[in-house]
């Protein structure tokens, strides 16, 4: 079994959730007292948030990208990066190791591909949602991609900073995302795409009528077969 480097903290909210699902995988496929073998880096996700506030993504790069190359140097045989808006410098970090780097939005892309699903809404934070970085990740597997228009965009994406990273699950909030991906399907969207690591502690595909692509759990999936191959 490889052992797998976690870039977490972003926010611990879903990195804990990283960790639990790696090790109930590897309990499930190895069994008895199985489970993995990690390393973790976890930020304090203020300084994270400030980096971003700020648009220092150079500064960004330079931070994960040293991070990443002191878990391989610290044996790490794969690295994950366990946030979606921060892969807005994922090739600044591929840059700096040699070890495998699962992209989150490689494994998305796929997973979406395999159910037969063509068009989807992203939900994530507005990084994610109007930058190029992961859209392009989707749009080269050939998935038409829908954000979510004003003023629901903005809702999505700051339900994720006042609440799912401060660790706040509001039933409110739940059902303004159920309002905001109904419109999306209403424009065409077969299946919706929880782009940021926290979406899935407050939405989960029992709440949806159409396919729902949950990137912490599929990230953590990914890795656990990338460990065990
Ligand atoms: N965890 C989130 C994501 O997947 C948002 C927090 C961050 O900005 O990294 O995008």
């Amino acid at each position: 079994m490889k052992r797998i480097g976690l870039l977490g903290g972003m926010s611990w909210e879903s990195s804990i959730e990283y960790e639990r699902l790696i090790n109930e995988a590897v309990r499930r496929r190895l069994g008895g007292t199985a489970s993995a073998d990690l390393i973790v880096r976890s930020y304090n996700f203020a300084d994270i948030e400030a980096i971003q506030e700020r648009d220092d993504w150079d500064g960004a790069s330079r931070l994960l990208a040293h991070d990443a190359a002191s878990l391989q140097q610290a044996g790490a045989e794969l690295i994950l990066l366990c946030t979606n808006t921060m892969h807005r410098v994922a090739e600044d970090i591929e840059a700096a190791i040699t070890v495998p780097f699962l992209h989150i939005g490689d494994v998305t892309a796929d997973a979406v591909r395999r159910s037969g699903v063509s068009d989807v809404a992203l939900l994530g934070t507005r990084y994610t949602m109007e930058g190029d970085f992961y859209r392009s990740r989707l749009e080269g597997a050939g998935i038409t991609v829908r954000i979510p228009d004003e003023p629901d965009r903005s809702m999505i994406h700051d339900v994720i900073y006042d609440e799912l990273v401060q660790g706040r699950i509001e039933p409110s909030s739940r059902d303004r995302y159920l309002v905001a991906i109904d419109r999306m399907i209403a424009q065409g969207a077969q299946g919706v795409i929880g782009g940021c690591t926290e979406i899935e502690l407050l939405v989960s595909e029992q709440d949806l009528r159409v396919p729902f692509y949950p990137t912490t759990s599929l990230h953590a999936t990914a890795a656990v077969d990338a460990a065990l191959s």
